[in-house]
């Protein structure tokens, strides 16, 4: 395959209309499609056993998307087949009265992971230059200021050995139209309709607006983001897993030899 996700290097490259959600071109279809995904899967098992193993970084992978882009099915799918003492996942709902209380990054720093460990951030620090902004929660003065603080945070943790990758699952209209339907519909999905969902959906070139700022402000060469085409479920899996995976593989990570005082070492 061809196609990889790029970093955002530039405002240029950020691309936020229904045609950017469908599948790329160069993606497999059918049968090289669930293939490749396997692949995939099976090289971020391979690499997250190193990762642990090795102990020198963290991995933070950020997950961002308008309601219904697919954030949940990603955690399930794309990390279905690591080892679960490897990962943390953390779901930030909107925050608590004691959250508020605190700068916004203080619940996020405490479910950063540790070495070893791949987190998982399903929505993020990036709620608080989004929703607060659309919603005019705060004044612009607060979120706007918001940008350097997050970028000097994850440079922070960068020089700390926590490895970021952020992910924008970008849907289109239609597709969020279809996948809320569904949530009306399907009974085993109710659960997952909220009413706010519409009120969401009704602000969207707001939200498209507050996405766009974040991604443009806050893609560093120490944090970057990707924009994922997330209209089809299956390519989604595919570019997230692999650029996962090439990152891991690019750190260069190994099993660390037997201590010197061990070798030679006779167990009776
Ligand atoms: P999800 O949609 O993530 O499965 P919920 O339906 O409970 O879970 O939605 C969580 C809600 O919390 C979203 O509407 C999201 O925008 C909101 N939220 C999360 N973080 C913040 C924040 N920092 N400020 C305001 N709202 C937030």
């Amino acid at each position: 395959m061809n196609y990889s996700l790029k970093p955002i290097t530039s405002a240029r490259e950020i691309r936020l209309g229904d045609a950017d959600a469908g599948r790329p071109e160069d993606v497999p279809r059918g049968d090289e499609l669930d293939e490749a995904i396997r692949h995939e899967r099976k090289r971020l098992k391979k690499l997250q056993s190193v990762l642990y193993a090795d102990g020198r970084y963290a991995v933070l992978v950020v997950l961002q998307g308008r309601d219904a882009s697919g954030k949940d099915g990603t955690v399930r799918k794309v990390f279905r087949s690591v080892n679960p003492m490897g990962c943390e996942v953390t779901s930030f709902k909107a925050p608590t009265d004691i959250e508020l209380e605190h700068d916004f990054l203080w619940r996020i720093h405490q479910r950063v992971p540790r070495r070893r460990l791949i987190g998982i951030f399903n929505r993020s620090h990036y709620e608080d230059v989004i929703v607060p902004r659309v919603r005019k929660l705060v004044p612009r003065k607060v979120w706007s200021a918001r940008y350097d603080q997050i970028n000097e945070f994850e440079k922070m943790l960068c020089v700390n050995a926590v490895v970021i990758l952020k992910f924008f699952l970008h849907v289109s209209r239609d597709e969020q139209k279809k996948r809320l339907k569904e949530r009306l519909e399907d009974r085993k999905k109710n659960w997952k309709f909220r009413a706010g969902d519409l009120d969401d959906r009704a602000l969207w070139t707001e939200y498209t607006a507050a996405y766009r700022e974040a991604i443009a402000k806050c893609s560093t060469k120490w944090a970057p983001w990707y924009i994922v085409p997330a209209d089809d479920e299956d390519a989604r899996d595919l570019l997230v897993s692999r650029t996962i995976a090439d990152v891991l593989d690019d750190l260069d990570l190994g099993y660390p030899a037997l201590n010197a005082e061990l070798e030679g070492l006779k167990i009776e």
